[in-house]
């Protein structure tokens, strides 16, 4: 079936259209428009026109309308599920989840949009200052442009999405090229809600000739962009003195402190951590530091817990591996894995491709800190484990990355876990729990080469609005 981007509250066809196929079947899902430069500025212009009628609203009728998208996420779940599901192979178990985030995502937004505050602020303070009332408000930036990954089509929109419409903006949504069905659906429902038409619009196309003009465009006022560090990075050197927001890569990183009772719930965490939706989460858990005296019985629970995993179909609701997002991706999983093996690591279990499309959940021990499959983002069903001896050599070694986004500890010693809050360079630290943790409405968003900026929607508010500061002498 073919498909027409969303402008201007209008379903409009494209000149150019391209085959969108399932990753776990190759079964042809759609034919989707590639939006052309005049397709992009028709989009831009609805969405500068739409600004005045955005204006209008106050917070509570934004608010009403990011609900009435709610209750159409509440009642088509099961169809949005099934959608992720055949785009991007996401098992039906984690899709469903991906949904219920998704409703709670907007549910959140719709509340922030009612708590945009400013400050008054003493500027008698200072001598000179004396004799005025003085406060900050927050104003919408105009048009925020958003390029979202694969992984999360529907929850990754939802925080650009929320945040924008709850802040006053109006928003153009350039989705993952393999992903765009979410977004289609999306279109739909928000059609459905009371959003002036053209506050939201989607165009579908390459992301290295459309998502770039997108950042280029002087009318774009903040480009919020998830994705891959690489094309993140590239994107802010173009982006001009726009407000940018950048959700970038990991490989995240979890210590184990000596003493810990490594109980079935624990087990179970990390297996989830590693190898929920073939491990393409950002904040996937990618290495795992154990204190030497439980390292041992670790790597056999793991391997117990890991080889009970089910691999199958995405639509079979059992299932928990399933297809990776391309044939690209598992050929370079299976190089790095394959070359970490000649650098001295151990295959606990896995370590091959199983079908053309499916890699097996892979355990590996004794992984040298400069092998691809420990510092690079792997993005596959592939977890490190390695030992330690000192806590502090742990703390180094999570913290001897590129990328800083989430980390985890478990411990049953207050001090250190203090200590690890204090000493670890991410964006969050979880302790007892896996970097892998995630709920919607916390600060989220990482240093070094994992970020810029922080999502969740309170914080991504801030990063799509204008502070402005009115003084009034008395
Ligand atoms: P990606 O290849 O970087 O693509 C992300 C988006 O950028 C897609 O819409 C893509 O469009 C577009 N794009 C590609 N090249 C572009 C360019 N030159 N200019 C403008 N836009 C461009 O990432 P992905 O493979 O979809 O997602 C996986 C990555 O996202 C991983 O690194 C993961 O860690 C990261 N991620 C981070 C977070 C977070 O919150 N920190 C969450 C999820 C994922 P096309 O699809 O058309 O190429």
């Amino acid at each position: 079936m073919r498909k027409k981007f969303y402008i201007s509250g209008k379903w409009i066809e494209g000149s150019k259209y391209e085959e969108l196929l399932a990753p776990h079947s190759d079964e042809k899902l759609a034919e989707i428009p590639l939006a052309t430069m005049s397709n992009l500025e028709e989009a831009i212009h609805a969405a500068k026109n739409a600004s005045f009628e955005m204006e209008k609203l106050s917070s509570h009728e934004r608010s009403v309308i990011l609900e009435q998208l709610v209750e159409q996420f509440k009642e088509n779940r099961t169809q949005l599920a099934e959608i992720l599901a055949l785009e991007a192979s996401k098992p039906l178990k984690a899709a469903f989840g991906e949904i219920d985030r998704t409703i709670a995502t907007y549910k959140i937004a719709a509340e922030e949009a009612k708590r945009m505050y400013g400050e008054t602020l003493p500027l008698d303070a200072v001598p000179g200052g004396e004799g005025r009332i003085t406060y900050t408000v927050r104003e919408p930036v105009g048009i925020v442009g958003a390029i979202t990954p694969f992984n999360f089509p529907f929850n990754l929109v939802a925080h650009k999405v929320g945040p924008a419409i709850a802040a006053g903006n109006t928003i153009i949504l350039k989705p993952a090229s393999q992903t765009p069905l979410s977004a289609f659906a999306l279109a739909e429902m928000i059609d459905k809600t009371d959003l002036p038409k053209g506050a939201f619009n989607l165009v579908t196309g390459k992301g290295s000739e459309i998502g770039e003009a997108l950042v280029k465009h002087p009318d774009v006022k903040a480009i919020t962009f998830t994705g891959s560090p690489e094309v993140g990075i590239s994107l802010k050197s173009k982006s001009g003195l726009k407000k940018v927001t950048l959700e970038l890569g990991s490989n995240s990183a979890l210590i184990i402190d000596e003493d810990v009772k490594l109980t079935d719930e624990l087990i179970n965490r990390c297996v989830w951590g590693a190898f929920v939706y073939n491990g393409q989460v950002c904040i996937s858990l990618q290495r795992i530091y154990v204190h030497q005296s439980i390292y041992h019985e670790f790597l056999m629970k793991m391997k117990n817990a890991t080889e009970l995993l089910k691999i199958g179909s995405p639509m079979d609701l059992q299932t928990d591996i399933s297809a990776l997002i391309s044939k690209r991706d598992i050929e370079r999983i299976d190089d790095w894995v394959k070359k970490s093996i000649e650098e001295g690591a151990e295959v606990v279990t896995g370590g091959n491709i199983l079908k053309e499309r499916i890699y097996q959940p892979t355990i590996l021990s004794n992984v040298k800190n400069n092998s691809e499959v420990s510092c690079k983002e792997i993005f596959g069903p592939v977890v490190v484990i390695n030992s330690f001896n000192e806590f502090d050599d742990a703390i180094n070694e999570v913290n001897n990355s590129r990328f800083g986004l989430q980390a985890g500890i478990f411990t049953d010693h207050l001090q250190r876990a203090l200590y690890a809050t204090k000493k670890l360079h991410v964006g969050g630290v979880l302790v007892n729990d896996v970097p892998t943790f995630r709920v919607d409405l916390m600060p989220y968003g990482g240093v070094k080469e994992s970020g810029y900026g922080r999502e969740g929607i309170k914080y991504a508010i801030q990063e799509m609005t204008e502070m402005k500061l009115i003084s009034i002498k008395l």
